[in-house]
Order: structure tokens, then sequence, then C-alpha cells
């Protein structure tokens, strides 16, 4: 019983963060909705296309909708599109050419997109092989752009600059909107022919604004994670300017083909109902994460963002002293699961990761990260990162056995 007052008393006092978020997601559901009315969404674009998917308008008013939703010219959200991953480096392959330079002010990328770019090990494939110049900007320790460097860096012929909004394995806070607004005035006050492109896994709905709105020119991320819902059972999504969304789609379908191919194949309802779900499942995200923070900030524990910090993301990071614990916090997560609850998890070698990772994902959409999940790379500090949630009943459950597990059965 002791973990539910714990629960019970930290509600209390998360009371008016809840209220904030709870603003955040009414107004994000009025975006979406008047995207829906403003399309006339029927049931019959619902129908998986066939073939080539010439003429396939639920394809068509379903990246329309999106398009809207991000405040973009256009975009691309469709099944063949495998992952957040393969969104990102479409982008990137699309749009960088040999000598061209990119970019990244927030740090080393996320494990496999660092995999993609070459950064350590330049392989064949990547993009330091294909002759693109890459530079990285680590944020400064305060979790702030280091706009010294952006400006000693940037320079007018500079191709991509490049930001990751969530923290991916890293304990830096996630970029805020209005950070990420003020780093698009600067880089094109310099380099005004430059693409602004986002990493915006984890970021959908967690702000009243998106990136597009705020000066940047691309923004990619999964639909197994915030716009999904936990609905969408696959893809990932590009949304941004029209002529670049173009170049895109040249490059993942065929240069002249473009946008007009690809079929539905299945059935669509998934991405349009998840969207439509998507600011209030990531609302029951965003509070379990506080949830988990405030309870385990009070057990001695470290935690990024701690309870009280603005969110940029759905990720919640959790400090633990030593691997075991670590996999000790992702094995409960899994055994409160709806799948595989009887599965236990170890660390592993994951394609695009370098070092082994475990990753609790007990869901219904596999790796979906959207639903309540956890993962953690076998490296020091040893920390969680704790996602998602399709209600909050579940992620409290969950809390509720974290706490004992972690802080009362030791
Ligand atoms: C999840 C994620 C990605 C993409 O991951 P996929 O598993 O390929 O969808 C990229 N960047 C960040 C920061 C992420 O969290």
């Amino acid at each position: 019983m002791k973990s539910l007052e714990i629960i019970i008393r930290a509600e209390k006092e998360l009371q008016q963060q809840f209220e904030i978020l709870q603003e955040i997601a009414c107004l994000n559901q009025a975006k979406v909705l008047d995207a829906f009315r403003n399309h006339r969404v029927r049931d019959n674009m619902f129908f998986p296309s066939t073939g080539y998917g010439y003429g396939d308008s639920g394809r068509d008013v379903l990246e329309a909708i999106v398009a809207q939703v991000f405040k973009a010219e256009d975009s691309i959200v469709r099944p063949q599109v495998v992952s957040g991953t393969h969104a990102i480096a479409a982008c990137l392959f699309a749009l960088l050419k040999p000598g061209d330079e990119m970019i990244t002010v927030t740090g080393r990328p996320y494990d496999t997109l660092a995999g993609i770019i070459g950064v350590d090990h330049p392989g064949s494939g990547t993009l330091r092989d294909r002759g693109i110049r890459y530079r990285e900007i680590a944020l400064l320790d305060s979790g702030e752009p280091d706009w010294q460097s952006l400006h000693n860096h940037v320079q007018p012929g500079t191709k991509i600059v490049f930001i990751q909004r969530s923290r991916g394995y890293s304990l830096r806070p996630a970029l805020s909107v209005e950070n990420i607004e003020r780093v698009s005035r600067t880089v094109k006050s310099i380099a005004p022919l430059s693409i602004i492109v986002v990493d915006n896994c984890y970021g959908e709905f967690t702000e009243n604004q998106e990136p597009v709105e705020c000066g940047v020119d691309l923004i990619a991320g999964s639909l197994i994670k915030n716009p999904g819902g936990g609905l969408a059972p696959a893809g990932g999504y590009i949304a941004g300017r029209q002529s670049l969304i173009e170049e895109v789609a040249f490059h993942l379908t065929a240069p002249g083909l473009g946008k007009e191919l690809g079929a539905g194949l299945i059935d669509r309802r998934w991405f349009y109902q998840g969207l439509f779900m998507a600011p209030h499942v990531v609302l029951q995200a965003l509070k379990g994460a506080l949830l988990l923070a405030m309870t385990f900030s009070q057990m001695g524990y470290q935690t990024m963002p701690e309870w009280d910090k603005p969110r940029s993301d759905i990720v919640q990071a959790v400090r633990f002293d030593s691997a075991d614990e670590l996999k000790k916090f992702c094995q409960t997560v899994q055994k409160y699961s709806p799948l595989d609850s009887d599965v236990t998890l170890e660390f592993a070698q994951l394609p695009g990761y370098a070092d082994p990772v475990i990753m609790a994902a007990g869901t219904f959409v596999q790796g979906s990260s959207i639903e309540l999940s956890c993962d953690a790379p076998l490296r020091e500090p040893f920390c969680a990162f704790m996602q998602g949630g399709l209600t909050y009943e579940h992620c409290r459950y969950v809390v509720g056995k974290l706490l004992e597990e972690m802080c009362f059965n030791k």
C-alpha cells in the first residue's frame, strides 16, 4: 500500500502541472479536428489501395491533414517509410549532395542516425562516405544551443542544419520549440539558403507549437511514436516546404514518380484515428512521465527532466548506480506490459546501435514507443529512458510497481 500512498500524494502535488498539460492537449486536439473537418474526411478514405496506388485519395487527404496540423505546405505519411530513422535519413540523403556541409547543433545525434551519417565510422553508404562534410556542435551544459559556436561555424554555404528535438539516449533536456525557433532565426540570418531539418521524434503535441511554424524547413518522425496515437501499425512522416517534400519523395520512390505512387495496402483508419487520438495519448504519456519523475526523485533518484521543468518530448530518464538496477527497472516495465509480460529482458546488440541495449516493449504494435516502454543502452551513466503510455492508468500502475520493486523490495 505504501506505493499507492506515495502516488496519491504525488498526484496532488502535480495537479497544476497536469492542468498545464491538459490545456496543451486541448489546443492540439482542436488543431487536429480542424484539419479533419477542413478536409471533409469520409470513411471511404480508409479503404486500402493496391498496385501503384494512383489516385489514392485516402493517402493524399491524410498527407494534407498532417501538413495542416504541422502548419507545413506538404507532407509524406506512409507505411512504406519503415521507421523514424528512415524518414530522417530520406531527408538527408535526398537533399545533401557530395561536397555539401551538414551541421548538427544538438551534439551527437541519436544512435541510429550517428550510424547513417557515419559519425564514428564513415562506412559504406553513409553520408560521409558520399562526400558530405559533417560538423557537430555540442549543446552547452545548460542544455541551450551554443550560440557562439553556431555563429562561428555556420557559413553562408552550409546546406543543412540539423536539430534533434528529443534527448535520445542522453541526459540533456529536449530542445524547446522556442529554442528551435531561435536556432532557425540565427541560422537563416547567416545562411538564408540553408535547410533546417528537425528530428521531431517524441516531440509531437507536447507543446502548443510545432517546429515548422517556427521557421524550420522540414520535420520528420515515426508513426509508432506520438503522431500515430498508438493505433498506427507502422510508418513514418516528413512535413515541411513543398519543394523539399518533392525532392524527398523523388528520393523515396524515384525522380518523376514522387508522391503519386504508393499503395495504402492496409486499413487506413488506423492512421486517421491514431492521429485523431494523438494529442490525448501524448497527454497520458506526459502525465505518466511526470508521475515517474516526481516519485523517483522523492526516492532519491536523479530524474531528467525534473518534474517541474518544461517538456518538449515524452521521454523520462531515471539514473541508476548500476547496470543491474537499470536492468531490473526495465524488466519491471516489461513485466507489467499487456503483451510478453512473462519475457525476461536482457541487454543485446541491435542493428544501428553502438552499445548493447535493453528494450521493454510489451506493446500491441511491435516496438511502439508511444505505448508504455522503456529502453537503455549499456553504458555509463546507467539511465533508463521511459516513454509512452496509452492510458495514464497503465502508467500509474507501472510506476507503483516500479516503486515497490526498486525501492521497497530491494
Ligand atoms: C526514436 C527516435 C528516432 C528514430 O527511431 P526509429 O526507431 O528509427 O523510429 C530518431 N531520433 C530520436 C531522438 C528518437 O527518439
